[in-house]
């Protein structure tokens, strides 16, 4: 006989793994099927920053910014280990285009959103603390702001997910393929193939947190559901030689003004990111020789002297709402769909952010709510510490 679930969850990405906790902790039994291995796709290609967003203001999508500086609030406490507060510098030169004015009402808008919690100090640095700017240009320098963020390692916080979604109970298959569903009036059939082998399960749900891979897991599924038109939007990261030592920079890209971050990363440090349409086999995404020219020029621009070397690359896929115009300004809000409004057995996840994983899982489960058995829950996911697993 086949083993039977309360929820199984596709993808072992920081989305996956997050539902796979919170299920766990509601003290529902779950299973979590990953395909090649924990934050294998875009969960391990981000910028790595546990933030609010302070650029998502000018697209007036506060309560996206407020609920992710909730979930950085909750993250630096619940994972001091992997998720810390850094310094962030914003240049200001004669030719920015977001000037003092404005960056000055939105580091308060920032401050206030975040409740004036302690992430929330920010303050213009006086000339003579301009020394020692890791290589920045202050030549032309007209002002530079100091405000905080927090960065973490992305694929360590999704193992610690995973590792505490164990903890509590959850079951992992890795490397194991969702092959397909099919929906009955109160179950899911499922099949997955894993060391070589097919296998069956069934659940009462099932979460589709399959990332740039979701349109093609909700087609595995059967009766056909209605999919959300996305768009997969490249973005690469170098990383370059030499560290940082003031913390992490905030630059507007002198090329189109899209904002790029400079970020220490394991005693080197990262430049990003791009934003390039993307139509291929999620698998295969690769940085563009065009992406590192765009991403050395802007380092270039803002530290003339910095050395250039590149020592790694990689690319990342998001999923965004399909639209016709830029990339740059699309709202990063998390899209959720289910099967049927009355009773969902499934939940698909598209878009959203590594900060809010936290939350998405807490709405998801709230969707799911009705369809699943009753079970005395056994912790909350915001009170529970994760630890680095390796
Ligand atoms: C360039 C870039 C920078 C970003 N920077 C930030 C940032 O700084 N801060 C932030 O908060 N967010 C950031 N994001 C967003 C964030 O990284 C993503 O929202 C998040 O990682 C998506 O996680 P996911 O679990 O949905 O998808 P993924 O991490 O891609 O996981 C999906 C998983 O599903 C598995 N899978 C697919 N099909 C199957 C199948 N049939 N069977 C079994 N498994 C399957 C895949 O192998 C994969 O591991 C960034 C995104 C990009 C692209």
């Amino acid at each position: 006989m086949s083993e039977h679930y309360d929820v199984v969850v596709v993808g072992g990405g920081i989305h996956g793994v997050g539902v796979a906790q919170a299920a766990a902790c509601a003290g529902h039994s779950v299973l979590l099927l990953e395909q090649q291995a924990l934050a294998a796709g875009t969960s391990s290609r981000s910028s790595k920053l546990i933030h609010g967003g302070l650029r998502y203001l000018e697209g007036r999508d506060f309560g996206l910014v407020r609920e992710s500086l909730q979930e950085r609030a909750i993250l630096l406490n619940i994972a001091p280990e992997l998720v810390r507060l850094q310094p962030f510098h914003i240049p200001v030169y004669p030719d920015t285009t977001r000037r003092p004015l404005t960056l000055c009402a939105g580091l308060s808008l920032y401050a206030l959103l975040d409740g004036f919690g302690p992430g929330s100090r920010f303050r213009k640095l006086r000339p003579a603390e301009w020394d020692d700017l890791d290589g920045l240009d202050t030549h032309r320098l007209q002002a530079l702001y100091q405000y905080h963020d927090a960065q973490t390692d992305d694929a360590a916080l999704t193992r610690a997910v995973m590792h505490s979604a164990i903890r509590l109970g959850a079951g992992l298959a890795c490397p194991a393929e969702f092959l397909g569903a099919r929906l009955a009036e109160q179950r899911c059939e499922i099949q997955y193939r894993a060391h070589g082998a097919e296998k069956h399960c069934s659940a009462a749900t099932l979460v589709n947190a399959g990332g740039p891979w979701a349109g093609d897991v909700a087609m595995r599924i059967s009766p056909a559901m209605t999919t959300v038109p996305v768009e997969l939007v490249q973005g690469t990261h170098l990383v370059l030689e030499g560290t940082l030592t003031r913390g992490c920079y905030y630059m507007e890209a002198p090329q189109d003004r899209r904002a790029i971050f400079l970020l220490p990363w394991r005693g080197h440090c990262m430049i990003g990111t791009t934003e390039h349409s993307y139509h291929g086999d999620p698998a295969s995404v690769r940085p563009l020789d065009q992406e590192e020219r765009y991403l050395l020029e802007v380092l270039h621009h803002y530290f003339p002297g910095r050395p250039d070397r590149v020592i790694a690359r990689f690319a990342g896929l998001r999923v965004l709402p399909a639209a016709d115009g830029t990339i740059f300004p699309r709202s990063r809000e998390t899209r959720l769909t289910v099967d049927r409004q009355a009773q969902p057995r499934v939940v698909s996840i598209y878009g959203g952010k590594l900060t809010g994983y936290r939350a998405t899982a807490q709405k998801v489960m709230r969707l799911l709510a009705r369809s699943l058995p009753p079970r005395k829950p056994v912790a909350y996911t915001a009170d529970v510490k994760l630890v680095a697993v390796d």
